[in-house]
């Protein structure tokens, strides 16, 4: 099947595609939001699909999302903007002015970073705790056996509004399992909201309980790679 041609046809192909794996698994569709991930993509790229009335956004980095959407948030007031890629304590400040929720924290000296700029700035944003379910060296992510303690400091030490998880599993693995996980460390945290799947997973995302899929290729198109040598 060919993929449609623009980005908000594409907007709404994602979003039958959400409807029928949700009633195919017993859900109600409206439990499981979309996330448009528009990293690397411009302001000009982006607009389609504000048109088309769609306003959740994710965005992994913090410069770039403080270059493209003060402009596109002016136009669409109503638009929720997550950071779901790694926060460097610096940035902190910058980040919670830019973004409605920070859905990547994962060690302790983010998570006081965040409740530091947070009170200075008399603000509470939420925040969700990324899993590195796949206990990958170099990903992101707290370890699976440290995610309840992890969580009991934000928001017992920190003061943080914590609603719930993300993970991206590893990329060779089957994802299920590590949905499953993620959907573990949840239920016994009282936690409601589950970000998992992305393109090439969703399908399998919620079928495991996702209550936002991150979906940025299916939607915008290929992100452009750094020029071959
Ligand atoms: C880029 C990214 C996505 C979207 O990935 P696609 O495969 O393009 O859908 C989702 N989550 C995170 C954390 C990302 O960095």
């Amino acid at each position: 099947m060919d993929l449609p041609a623009t980005s908000d046809e594409r907007l709404d192909a994602v979003l039958a595609d959400i409807a029928r794996y949700a009633k195919r698994n017993d859900r109600d569709p409206a439990d499981i939001a979309l996330m448009a991930v528009s990293k690397t993509k411009s302001a000009e790229d982006i607009r389609p699909v504000l048109a088309a009335g769609h306003r959740l956004f994710g965005e992994n980095k913090v410069q770039e999302a403080a270059e493209k959407w003060p402009d596109l948030r002016a136009a669409y007031p109503d638009v929720t903007l997550a950071l779901i890629g790694p926060l460097q304590s610096n940035k902190a400040r910058q980040a919670i002015q830019v973004f409605d929720r920070i859905d990547s924290v994962d060690r302790e000296k983010i998570a006081r970073a965040l409740a530091r700029v947070m009170q200075e700035e008399d603000c509470q944003i939420p925040i969700l705790v990324q899993v590195n379910t796949g206990e990958e060296a170099q990903k992101a992510g707290v370890a699976p056996m440290e995610a309840d303690a992890f969580m009991a400091f934000c928001r017992e030490e920190c003061g943080l509004d914590v609603q719930g998880l993300q993970c991206i599993p590893p990329a060779d693995d089957h994802p299920a399992p590590h949905f499953a996980l993620l959907g573990k460390i949840a239920a016994r945290n009282d936690l409601s909201i589950l970000s998992m799947g992305m393109s090439a997973d969703y399908d399998a995302a919620i079928a495991m309980g996702s209550t936002i899929v991150r979906v940025g290729t299916a939607i915008f198109g290929a992100r452009t790679l750094a020029p071959k040598q």
